[in-house]
């Protein structure tokens, strides 16, 4: 019999679906809005009913519980998406197929993926950074997520904020993601970034804050490789404008990879995370 994975991708605003042999062999796929969760529960198991599955990977939003000894495993524990506090994935799942179920953040899944089939491939420390609705990040060595005692929170540590903007994240106000995401460029500019034109300085200012995380998170881990996707990301002109940010705040203090080296778009697209979460189907990397 063949092997058949699934894979989640359980995201804030949609909830990716794969059915596949392997995961760059996706046999069926599916996007459904992430609502409450008996509603985006429910069309999931309806997605995944018609086959037999031996394996699941999924990918989520947190803060979720990794640890895979913990009764708890798979719990999401905060309010991060409204209803789903309390949710344990884990038993939602086990609950509802026989299949071997492994999980991780979605930032991690979208690093697996394309550390094994985009743009991450033989990057000992290989980061990457979603900045969208909010920022997140994942940090893998070796392939393997590094997650520490619980998870990284990547965006939600703290960068210069000069203007004193109070941002936009529900927790810190005027953390990287309440001065970064997609929803912050719109507070401080009353714009929505899709309508924002390439020569507003709403750009030069996001790719500032944007280098300053990146700079803190060189400075910690020291990456081979960092991948920036999301939809901010979708704005390819903010690359050459971070790298040059990146370039001048470092000022050659260790030897960086060369810019476009260093810090590039995703290989996979939009698929780094679904890809991912199929990589972890099939029982890819543990957790350091
Ligand atoms: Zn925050």
């Amino acid at each position: 019999m063949t092997l058949l994975i699934g894979g989640v991708e359980l995201g804030g605003t949609k909830c990716v679906l794969a059915v596949a042999k392997s995961p760059i062999d996706i046999l069926y796929r599916a996007v459904i809005p992430t609502g409450n969760p008996q509603k985006t529960l429910q069309g999931i198991f309806d997605f995944f009913s018609g086959y037999e599955l031996n394996r699941i990977g999924i990918g989520t939003f947190g803060p979720v519980i990794l640890d895979s000894e913990s009764k708890n495993y798979g719990l999401l524990i905060s309010e991060s998406k409204k209803g789903w506090k309390g949710i344990n994935l884990f038993k939602e799942f086990s609950s509802n197929s026989k299949a071997k179920i492994n999980i991780d953040t979605d930032v991690n899944a979208a690093a697996i993926g394309e550390y094994n089939y985009g743009a991450g491939r033989s990057c000992q420390a290989l980061i990457y950074i979603t900045i969208g609705t909010g920022i997140g990040g994942g940090v893998l060595v070796d392939g393997k997520s590094y997650t520490g005692n619980f998870h990284l929170e990547m965006g939600h540590i703290q960068v210069p904020n000069p203007d004193n903007f109070e941002g936009v994240c529900r927790i810190h106000g005027d953390c990287w993601e309440g001065l970064a995401s997609g929803p912050s460029i719109e507070a401080r500019w009353g714009v929505s970034p899709l309508e924002l034109p390439e020569s507003h300085q709403a750009w030069e200012k996001e790719a500032e804050l944007l280098a300053s995380g990146i700079v803190s998170i060189i400075a910690n881990h020291s990456p081979d490789r960092v991948i920036l996707g999301g939809g901010v990301m979708k704005q390819k002109h903010l690359f050459s404008m971070i790298r040059s940010k990146v370039g001048e705040m470092w000022n050659d203090y260790t030897p960086l990879a060369s810019p476009s080296e260093l810090i590039v778009e995703p290989g996979l697209g939009s698929d780094s995370g679904i890809i991912g979460a199929l990589v972890l189907g099939i029982g890819g990397p543990a957790q350091i």
